[in-house]
């Protein structure tokens, strides 16, 4: 499940496009990042914390949110 960006809070800089390890985000002459290979993303959330704006928000599967809860107990 691919991340959601704010096409609002955009400002188009690509650094997730350059971050992204799976090659999810490509700018592609857009203002925006475009979404190339959605079923790639691993939710590794680096997309998420380097955008200087917060404008993309991660879709963590349920199934994967319920690992994350289990590790921390
Ligand atoms: S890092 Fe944030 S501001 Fe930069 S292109 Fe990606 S979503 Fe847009
Ligand atoms: S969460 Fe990780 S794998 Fe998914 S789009 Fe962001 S940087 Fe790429």
């Amino acid at each position: 499940m691919p991340p959601v960006i704010n096409k609002e809070e955009c400002i188009g800089c690509g650094v997730c496009a350059e971050i992204c390890p799976c090659d999810v985000l490509h700018m592609t002459g857009e203002d925006v990042p475009q979404i190339t290979y959605p079923e790639e993303c691993w939710h590794c959330n680096a997309c998420v914390l380097d955008c200087a704006v917060q404008a993309i928000k991660l879709r963590v599967p349920l199934p994967a949110m319920m690992l994350y809860l289990e590790a921390r107990e």
